[in-house]
């Protein structure tokens, strides 16, 4: 069908309610949806008189930015896919998506600027390639005509092409319809407390789902207010918090611990903060009891690129009883936990996380095979391991790919190192398991230990002993100065193999 409530008609739709309310402050300006909407315009219709056309891809690499928001809503609204490139990546990597996703236009950030040189020189010349803090990208949307730019679309159509986090390979482009983001939007806002008159902080990166789609979306079709940091510092975050009296926010645990952990935690004034959504990564237990002592009470959320993310979430009511899950399902997303034929397990029985729904990707951008492995009979693998206890709450244990087998038994490296977090002076922890002569598989750990600690892997090896069943415990403890990461603060397992 034809649809003609495509992403990029979300500012104009605002901006047609309210349209003197604040959308964005970034960096100490603040723009009106009005202004915000006639800015999509003007670069719609720019990269119209560019040449793209429906089905073409714009690219945006840079960190966030009220640009790279006015580029995804300009993009869509031509009928072009979007694709979200991360900035933190090395050269040759931006080369591989650039050369994969094969984008007509090129944004690129202020960071980028040296990457955008050398990629230039090897990409494909018809490529036009803009700056965003050197003037190439303002001067070309000044250039953009008033005029409607609305295409004709179909909700099949692809908006959006990002690429998953690159946690355990090289990352992968998945493509989201209209229809994908729209039933997206839809669970996060009958799932979340989002409300009309927020303000919303936006310091995880737009260039990965949850953060476009779990907050900042989800804020502009509410008619709220983002506050956007250029990147995530800790400091300036908690600050923001405390200040601007912020309702809702999207973090990743590392985020999460590292505002915890500001000085001044304790003293700050959190009290509007009622919709502190988290996911992306194990979250240690201890968090919660962190943030419980704000009287702030987390909504965990489960979701990868692929379901853009929404799968379960848990409701901030049920938190107190329930911390540590992903509680139930998103409103237009069904979810199952089977075994390896595909049959449903028992309740807390574990086995991998199949999800069902409109929000599902179209597959990945130029790999049917890949594709095919995942997404069958409309459901979608999703590789993780979890149970569901039988009030229908879901605990996730850990990627399929991370399980190892230990004399027979299970071990899920993420129960393993939440236990070596609860030691005292554990700042860190990673668990990977490796080939064992004699249990067949055992796990290995690392750990960046508190400033000042100066404890063995032997000893915190002790101390796991009295907290884990003997298989759980890792063989060897090395203490290291610190982890390799992803963006959003994902332990990269494959390099710590790697290194082992
Ligand atoms: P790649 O697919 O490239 O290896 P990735 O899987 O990290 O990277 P994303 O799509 O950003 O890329 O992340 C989704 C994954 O994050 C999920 O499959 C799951 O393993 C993990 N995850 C998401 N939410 C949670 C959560 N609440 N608790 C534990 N893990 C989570
Ligand atoms: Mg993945």
């Amino acid at each position: 069908t034809i649809i003609d409530y495509g992403i990029g008609t979300y500012p104009a739709r605002r901006a047609k309610i309210r349209g003197d309310d604040v959308a964005i402050s970034f960096e100490g300006e603040d723009t009106t949806y009005a202004r915000f909407a006639g800015r999509v315009t003007r670069l719609a219709n720019s990269l119209k008189d560019l040449g793209v056309s429906p089905g073409d891809r714009v690219a945006y690499a840079g960190f966030n930015h009220p640009a790279l928001l006015e580029t995804f809503f300009a993009t869509t609204l031509v009928g072009a896919a979007c694709v979200l490139v991360n900035p933190r990546l090395a050269a040759p990597e931006v080369e591989y998506i650039l050369r994969d996703c094969t984008p007509s236009v090129v944004f690129f950030g202020e960071d980028q600027a040296q990457n955008a040189e050398r990629l230039r020189a090897g990409t494909d010349p018809e490529v036009r390639w803009f700056g965003v803090d050197d003037g190439g990208f303002e001067s070309l949307l000044a250039a953009g005509s008033d005029g409607d730019a609305v295409v004709p679309l179909d909700e099949d159509d692809t908006a959006l092409i990002m690429y998953t986090s690159g946690t355990t390979g090289n990352p992968k482009g998945v493509m989201l319809s209209h229809r994908a983001l729209l039933f997206q939007y839809f669970n996060a806002i009958l799932g979340e407390d989002f409300r009309q008159d927020d303000v919303n902080l936006s310091v995880a990166p737009l260039f990965h789902i949850a953060g476009l789609n779990m907050l900042a979306v989800p804020t502009f079709m509410m008619g709220g207010r983002i506050i956007i940091h250029r990147r995530f510092k800790a400091a300036e975050a908690l600050r923001a918090l405390a200040e601007h009296r912020v309702n809702s926010a999207f973090m990743v645990p590392a985020m999460l611990d590292a505002v915890a952990h500001e000085e001044g935690f304790d003293a700050a004034d959190l009290s509007m903060l009622r919709n502190l959504m988290v996911g992306g990564a194990p979250l240690p237990e201890r968090m919660f009891t962190t943030w419980a002592s704000k009287g702030i009470s987390i909504s965990q959320g489960f979701g990868m690129t692929e379901t853009a993310p929404g799968i379960r979430m848990l409701d901030p009511r049920d938190g107190i009883v329930k911390a540590g899950t992903a509680g139930r399902e998103h409103f237009f997303t069904e979810s199952r936990v089977v075994d390896l034929n595909g049959e449903d397990v028992a309740p807390d029985e574990p086995g991998e996380i199949w999800a069902h729904g409109p929000n599902l990707m179209t597959g990945y951008w130029g790999k049917p095979d890949e594709t095919a492995a995942v997404l069958q009979d409309g459901w979608y693998r999703t590789g993780d391991i979890g149970s569901v206890d039988s009030d229908d709450y879901l605990r996730i244990h850990d990627r399929m790919k991370d399980m190892y087998i230990s004399g027979g038994e299970n071990v899920y490296p993420a129960e393993v190192e939440n236990a070596l977090l609860n030691i005292a002076g554990v700042a860190e922890a990673a668990v990977i398991g490796v080939d064992d002569d004699r249990w067949g598989e055992s796990g290995v750990a690392f750990v960046v230990l508190d400033p000042g600690e100066d404890r063995t892997g032997d000893d915190i090896r002790d101390d796991a002993l009295t907290r884990l069943a003997r298989y759980k415990v890792p063989r060897e403890v090395f203490v290291v100065d610190d982890m390799p990461r992803t963006t959003t603060g994902k332990i990269r397992k494959n390099i710590l193999r790697k290194t082992y």
